[in-house]
């Protein structure tokens, strides 16, 4: 049984700013496939269209709660990443997880790429590296020790301070920033966009189709949503932060749920006002900081809020209440401009387990899972999900076994535990970020 279901609020402005598309239609009455992929997200999207690619014979039906691409893969602050933050300091061990676990982003981002490269994907690609940056002086011994880090193992970055920083980003704000080169800004929704487009004819995408239950029989599996159901061979599930809403490793990963606003496209006045920055990425060098970007067509967004949130999606007068905070996050950076430019606001569910592990698994001989990649979906998410087409191929590939070996979801707390964890630790992360908020 699914409970909560997937329910999009309408105020994306990575959506709002892309021209409507025709829905595809829904699941109706009893079909017969292959493959059937519940959600269809950056995981379900690349699975389907790898599996569909490595067995032209098959069939595979791509069942979506809502649209396709709708959810978290339009929601996100369009970082592609190879390194994240890390503390620094580390022993050999800790040394080497790291690397692997770059390892793996970077062959998420690369795969990205490729496709983006081979297909001439218009997603707004922009190579010009990311920024960690701190408002706070106490934080910048940690950017130091990232940037020692990265030394290590030999990645482009670069510490910018002071008057540097102020022309790079347009704000005065930050005190220090360590600029990595590896790392890739996007307009997240163009880019799920493009890979519906590039779905294959063996593959049936059915939208609006909200699975509300599914099992598995022997060699067979059954998927029922409100106006059908299909019986197929293998199922795979890519619903992400609808885990544990659908009773699935619900004991190592949960949902949190983000809002982000976005300014309409500066005028040449307000432009003027910051400075004419090229675009740029910052994302905060303490948990729970705001991340903002000012994109490739003069906007600003700026997402600062991390909740537990009992129904998964936040919508109505909830989200509401969040603008404000973005207000005050864009005020602090930029009080030269007015507060109340923003004119889209939305929500986004992100998956996460205890230890930042991912889930890439069979749960049964014919069911796999995969998700739950914290804030960094969009390379692994397209990574994971090619894999899994493998996987349910019959396949082993040598980026199966570096995924296998990566540490696993380790197991959480039980409810009301969990939810009273989570609560107390994002409660001193965001006393940790208020000033970065
Ligand atoms: C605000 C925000 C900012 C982020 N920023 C970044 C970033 O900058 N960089 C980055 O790499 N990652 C970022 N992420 C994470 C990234 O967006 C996700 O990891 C990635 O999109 C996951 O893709 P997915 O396909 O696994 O899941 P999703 O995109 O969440 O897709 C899951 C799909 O399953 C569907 N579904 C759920 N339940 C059902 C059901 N019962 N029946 C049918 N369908 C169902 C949903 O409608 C949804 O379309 C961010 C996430 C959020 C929310």
């Amino acid at each position: 049984m699914f409970r909560p279901l997937p329910r999009n609020d309408q105020g994306c402005g990575w959506l709002t700013s892309l021209p409507p598309r025709q829905p595809r239609p829904a699941l109706q009455a009893e079909q017969q496939a292959d493959l059937v992929i519940v959600g269809a997200g950056y995981t379900g999207l690349a699975a389907a269209r790898h599996y569909a690619l490595l067995n032209p014979q098959a069939k595979v039906i791509l069942l979506d709660g809502q649209l396709a691409a709708e959810g978290a893969s339009a929601r996100n602050s369009g970082y592609l990443v190879d390194s994240t933050l890390n503390d620094g300091h580390m022993s050999a061990n800790g040394l080497q997880q790291y690397r692997d676990k770059y390892a793996l982003n970077k062959a998420g981002l690369d795969c990205v790429a490729e496709l983006v490269q081979a297909h001439q994907i218009d997603c707004d690609w922009d190579a010009s590296g990311k920024f960690h940056a701190t408002a706070v002086p106490a934080h910048e011994a940690k950017l130091e020790r990232f940037s020692r880090l990265l030394g290590e193992l030999e990645l482009e970055h670069k510490m910018l301070t002071g008057a540097d920083l102020q022309q790079r980003l347009g704000t005065s704000y930050y005190s220090s920033a360590l600029w990595t080169q590896g790392g890739v800004m996007l307009q997240p929704a163009k880019l799920g966009r493009a890979y519906i487009d590039l779905l294959p004819d063996n593959v049936c995408l059915c939208e609006n189709s909200p699975v509300l239950h599914w099992e598995s029989q022997s060699r067979r599996v059954r998927v029922v949503t409100p106006l059908g159901q299909v019986t197929a061979g293998k199922l795979l599930l890519a619903v992400n932060g609808f885990m544990a809403a659908g009773n699935i490793k619900r004991k190592r990963a949960f949902p949190l749920t983000l809002t982000a606003s976005m300014t309409r496209p500066l005028n040449a006045e307000e432009y003027d006002a910051i400075g004419k920055p090229q675009p740029w990425g910052v994302l905060s060098a303490q948990a729970m900081g705001a991340t903002v970007r000012l994109t490739q067509d003069r906007r600003l967004m700026v997402r600062n809020t991390v909740e537990v949130w009992p129904r998964i999606n936040m919508t109505g007068r909830q989200l509401m209440r969040r603008q404000a905070i973005h207000e005050r996050g864009l005020q602090r950076r930029f009080p030269q401009l007015d507060g109340r430019l923003f004119e889209s606001l939305w929500s986004g569910v992100t998956c996460i387990s205890g230890n930042n592990a991912q889930i890439f698994e069979r749960l049964q001989p014919n069911v796999m899972v995969a998700g739950c990649y914290n804030g960094g979906g969009i390379g692994l998410a397209t990574l994971f999900g090619q894999q899994m087409a493998h996987m349910a191929s019959g396949q082993m590939t040598d980026t199966i076994a570096q995924i296998q070996a990566r540490p696993q979801a380790t197991r959480l707390p039980p409810q009301p535990l969990l939810g009273w964890g989570v609560r107390m630790r994002l409660l001193r992360d965001r006393i940790l970020a208020r000033k970065e908020s």
